[in-house]
């Protein structure tokens, strides 16, 4: 029971003045307690008493025996609980106020207290009708009833409300508002709805009331797991807290019924980082959602081809959230880059973004410029950001985090970091740990290339689609026969290496060779016109498989350049390169030649006009050859399409 001062005197509690409870039409016999002097209304009267209504749903009898006087139908007066006895008619006797003299009473009034059944009762309460509070996190309007999806505590319910089919049930109602739900949880398929009987929107106290326990509630069951990570490892420990901050971040996404949209680079290591992310996120929702769609709805994992987020891509997630939010009442999402998204050439698309309410999430171990995207980011994870480098990889990272969303998960993910970091040659001190724990669960490191062959070969055949089921079969993290993961990770990276074995046997007459003045190697390959074009390998992976060769063959520090038309990638090893200023430099050295690119420090890829290629590679070679030879570096350059 839920009483409000109505006269506000303050003085109810000094002994001079009686307080007289005004129940709200709604309160039921529930609410009424023994020695409270409650306001009556006379609804009859016979030869052995009078009937009064207390509200709606409470009436009793006066008996004539305790009364004393004349009445008339509609006349108030105060009672209070004589009994209730046990067929529940109640009993009430008067109590000795004169309503008349304002002075001797104040009136409160009482609010019916609903029980609340939290969706975490739903199963146990089938059938029967119950009352819960929460907040609107979709409205979703179907052919037939509006479907509100209402969060609590405990979980996100939705609740079916009829109106007319296809005519929006409770049109005031918005996504945030905070209502009661009065309903019957039936089954619906293998999952619970609630058939409403009656949504109200809380306001006032009741609703600041409902609104603080709902976030306190939220902000518990956001906490990750704390787990130990997989290795013992002193450079990622830095990145720990800035996982956990995300980990909460995408568990309280998941709890405020937030679609998430992940954007991976399309190669093994996004792929190691995404599907992981994707898993724990899908059995997260599962525990949290009544709905079982809506792991498929909630999260939706898209690959990119290029190392940075491209206004194409932007736009179209864009536009399918804003279609998703007007066919389906979903909220905007939160967008989660991996492996990808880190680099100035990411701003024009998060600032496209930035015009509505997705807030941006990136881990990447591509070498960020956090000046240009720091503030368009809510969480950034690089560990250029903690003095490491990109020898820590994003699927390492995302093991981490995905256990933190879902630790169950761990029994399966043991491979999955060492599979990124084969994927991105990373030479981290960390890998041998890392290859110990793939290797018990049965991998080798020739699987683990093949399962990175595999991988690359499928993101290339995939495009623009996830391919969520083919990938998941290739890093044999979803419940297809050991048997079949083994045969088509087989057959996908034989394709693979053959295709590059055709690719090179094309190439090979004319990639050019010269020594520069520091001695190091360089090559240069037209790939526009001494290379298979639209089919795998691609430029990237073409120029890596040729710069791999030369190093084999010279032993000595290699600079590949692969070039097109208006395109170059580069590959390097041995040589002290800074891809990123080395881009900056052309940019202000050519004007008009449209220069851009990034990538890693001695990997990466540059875009220019046509008409400047010449100039452009010519600046670029010589950039190249006044480069420091690092022996350090020799070893450890990465890997990237
Ligand atoms: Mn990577």
């Amino acid at each position: 029971m839920t009483r409000d001062t109505a006269g506000g005197s303050g003085d109810a509690a000094d002994g001079n003045v009686s307080v007289v409870s005004d129940l709200a039409p709604d309160c039921t016999a529930a609410d009424v307690e023994p020695e409270t002097p409650y306001l009556a209304e006379i609804n009859g009267i016979v030869e052995y008493g009078i009937f009064v209504d207390l509200s709606d749903n409470v009436s009793g009898l006066v008996h004539e025996s305790v009364l004393e006087g004349t009445f008339r139908v509609g006349q108030e007066l105060v009672v209070e609980l004589e009994e209730v006895r046990e067929n529940g008619d109640m009993a009430f006797r008067p109590v000795d106020i004169d309503l008349e003299d304002e002075e001797t009473y104040e009136l409160v009034a009482v609010d019916h207290d609903y029980p609340l059944t939290g969706t975490d009762r739903l199963e146990a309460n089938v059938g029967e009708q119950i009352h819960l509070e929460g907040k609107i996190v979709q409205i979703k309007q179907t052919g037939g009833p509006t479907i509100f999806h209402v969060a609590d505590e405990y979980g996100v319910v939705p609740c079916a409300a009829f109106e007319e089919a296809g005519v929006r049930a409770y049109p005031a109602l918005e996504v945030g508002d905070v209502i009661r739900v009065t309903g019957t949880p039936e089954h619906r398929d293998e999952s619970v709805q609630i058939e409403v009987d009656g949504l109200s929107r809380l306001d006032g106290e009741d609703e600041a009331a409902a609104r603080d326990r709902l976030e306190e509630a939220l902000e518990a069951r956001a906490q990750p797991h704390d787990v130990e990570p997989l290795i013992d490892w002193p450079a990622f420990e830095k990145l720990r807290p800035n996982l956990e901050e995300v980990a909460t971040l995408l568990r309280r996404t998941v709890l405020e019924g937030r679609p998430i949209r992940v954007r991976h680079h399309a190669d093994g290591d996004g792929m190691c980082a995404a599907v992981p992310v994707q898993l724990a996120l899908e059995q997260f929702i599962a525990s949290v959602h009544e709905d079982d769609n809506a792991p498929q709805y909630l999260i939706k994992r898209l690959p990119a081809k290029a190392p940075f987020y491209e206004m194409e891509d932007a736009t179209r997630d864009l536009n399918y959230a804003l279609e998703d939010r007007e066919r389906h009442g979903q909220q905007l999402p939160l967008l989660l880059m991996l492996d990808n998204g880190s680099t100035a050439e990411d701003v024009p698309a998060y600032e496209t973004l930035a015009h509505y309410d997705i807030p941006i999430v990136a881990i990447d171990h591509h070498h960020p410029d956090p000046d240009a995207v720091g503030g368009l980011l809510d969480a950034h994870v690089n560990p250029y950001l903690h003095d490491e480098d990109y020898r820590i990889t994003t699927g390492m990272l995302c093991v981490e985090l995905a256990r933190m969303i879902a630790p169950d998960l761990t029994e399966n993910l043991r491979h999955i970091p060492a599979v990124a970091g084969v994927s991105d040659r990373s030479k981290a001190d960390a890998m041998g740990q890392y290859l110990e724990l793939a290797a018990e669960n049965g991998y080798d490191e020739d699987r683990l290339r093949d399962v990175s062959e595999a991988l690359d070969y499928a993101a290339f055949w995939l495009r623009y689609n996830s391919g969520d089921q083919l990938i998941q079969d290739v890093l044999e993290l979803s419940d297809a026969p050991a048997e079949r993961h083994e045969r088509l990770v087989s057959f996908l990276a034989d394709r693979s290496r053959a295709a590059v074995a055709e690719q090179l046997a094309a190439t090979d007459h004319h990639v050019e060779h010269e020594r520069l003045d520091s001695g190091v190697h360089l090559y240069r390959i037209d790939v526009e016109h001494h290379a298979h074009r639209f089919t795998y390998p691609a430029p990237g992976k073409t120029t890596g498989e040729i710069h791999d060769r030369k190093i084999k063959q010279t032993g000595d520090p290699v600079i590949t350049v692969g070039y097109g038309p208006d395109f170059a990638v580069l590959r390097s090893d041995g040589v002290r390169l800074d891809i990123p200023k080395m881009v900056s430099e052309l940019e202000a050295e050519l004007p008009g030649a449209g220069v851009s690119g990034g990538g890693h420090l001695v990997v990466g890829s540059i875009k220019f006009v046509k008409g400047k290629r010449e100039a452009v590679i010519d600046a670029l070679v010589e950039k190249m050859a006044a480069a420091d030879i690092d022996e350090a570096l020799s070893s450890a350059a990465p890997l990237e399409n």
